[in-house]
């Protein structure tokens, strides 16, 4: 290990102030911090909805909208302007979808926001699995302009309703988006709600953790500020912000061991392996000693940063970027786990998983996708169909599951993944997701 480690780097190793983390973080005091993921069909108005709320919250400045106004008219797209705050490669511009979890944050007086930009393409599905595994909770996004909500309803905004509970996320505001093309008709937004609920409700959701706002992201009613058009007026329930305040994002995991999911890994001045990602679990501290899986490799913190700003230490459910020493980049890629050295998160290359089956299942090719990690594999057999709210087993090693029944299948992957109990998978195969569950 010492002469590995001299290879790549012999500066004295960083040192630990060995901080009592988790007393720490009582004493700071830190603000409420919550990740959401946007998710909704195609061209709902999710990044226009997004783009307005940090509009309307000064996170952007109107120069900056106008800026984006002008290009996107010299495009032919001037309604865009808003959708592209959150969306600012040019690439992605002249396409006009949303490709990658575009990280932006914004506070309030109480929290401090994440938001995990996902988007609708059906191709994009894979990012949605990976924002959704990192939110606390999710804004679904339907189109209430005629025609356009049952379009939606029928294709992705089910899949995406699914896949969100399959991912553990409990809590949904609903925003009914574009009322403004429908008159603000409470009757519609009736409709829809009722509508959406019965899904909501047929994927496992509670209803008392899902909000319904009518909103019109294209011109901020209802969004931070109450809709000012009179047509409007029968709505007195919350704004989307006040939702967004009144969530309570999911129990931190403080005292276990480290995990965090690597999303991006990067050059900086101050290390040449610079890593980000959200902590899932326990903390860490800079001059700490990690273990990277599945490569198996140590590197030691340099330093760490939270918006921007280096702090000393960081918890679960923060989002932080790492400054690592002594390691080969190599050993260190996107959807890999950074673990505590003394607890590692294990790799295996077969494991079994219960799991709610989307798609008729039989030993068959998949992918397995967890947060950023996507690994091929099969399933092998099918041990048992499960009864959907016992558990109980039903049918002992049937050839076939049906879709929307509960089962329990033992998977094989090509490779060793870090995996452990508890987790959340989604699999896919051919681009539709077949099947979500959790880690036996
Ligand atoms: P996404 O694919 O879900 O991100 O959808 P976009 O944000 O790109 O919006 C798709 C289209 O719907 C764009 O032309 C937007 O200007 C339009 N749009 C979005 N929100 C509203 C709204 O509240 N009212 C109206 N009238 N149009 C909207």
């Amino acid at each position: 290990d010492g002469l590995k480690t001299l290879k790549v780097d012999d500066t004295p190793l960083p040192k630990s102030k060995n901080l009592d983390v988790l007393s720490e973080y009582e004493k700071s005091k830190a603000k409420k911090s919550a990740s959401f993921v946007v998710v909704g069909h195609v061209d709902a108005g999710k990044s226009t909805l997004m783009g307005r709320l940090l509009l309307d919250l000064d996170v952007v400045d109107q120069r900056t909208i106008d800026k984006y106004r002008k290009e996107a008219e010299a495009m032919g797209k001037s309604s865009f302007a808003l959708a592209w705050v959150l969306d600012q490669r040019t690439e992605e511009r002249s396409r006009g979808v949303t490709i990658d979890i575009a990280t932006n944050k914004f506070e309030t007086d109480n929290t401090s926001f994440t938001i995990l930009d996902a988007p609708g393409h059906r191709d994009f599905i894979p990012n949605m699995i990976a924002g959704a595994s990192q939110a606390d909770f999710a804004i679904l996004v339907v189109d209430a302009s005629t025609g356009s909500f049952e379009a939606g309803l029928r294709g992705q905004t089910r899949e995406h309703a699914l896949l969100l509970r399959s991912m553990g996320v409990s809590r949904v505001i609903v925003a009914v988006n574009k009322l403004d093309t429908v008159g603000w008709s409470k009757d519609r937004f009736d409709e829809i709600s009722q509508q959406v609920s019965g899904f909501l409700q047929g994927s496992g959701f509670q209803m008392k953790n899902v909000s319904f706002v009518p909103v019109s992201g294209l011109h901020g009613d209802n969004m931070v500020r109450r809709s000012p058009d009179p047509a409007a007026d029968w709505y007195k329930g919350d704004t989307l912000i006040d939702e967004l305040e009144n969530s309570e994002p999911m129990a931190r995991a403080l005292d276990k061991p480290l995990r965090m999911t690597i999303s991006e890994v990067f050059r900086t001045t101050q290390s040449p392996v610079t890593i980000s990602g959200r902590l899932d679990a326990g903390s860490v501290q800079a001059g700490d000693a990690i273990l990277i899986q599945p490569s198996g490799e140590k590197a030691y913190i340099k330093s760490l940063e939270l918006d921007g700003e280096p702090v000393d230490w960081t918890v679960a459910g923060q989002n932080v970027v790492i400054h690592l020493t002594h390691v080969d980049p190599i050993h260190v890629r996107v959807g890999d786990i950074v673990c505590d050295t003394r607890q590692p998160i294990a790799c295996v290359d077969s494991f079994t998983i219960k799991v709610l089956a989307f798609d008729i299942l039989m030993p068959m090719q998949i992918d397995v996708h967890r947060g950023r990690l996507h690994a091929a594999g099969q399933i092998s057999e099918i041990s048992a169909l499960l009864d959907k709210t016992k558990g109980t087993v039903l049918k002992k090693k049937p050839k076939i599951v049906k879709p929307a029944s509960v089962a329990r299948v033992v998977v094989k992957l090509g490779s060793k993944v870090p995996l452990e109990t508890g987790q959340r998978v989604v699999l896919r195969s051919n681009g539709n997701t077949v099947a979500a569950g959790l880690l036996d």
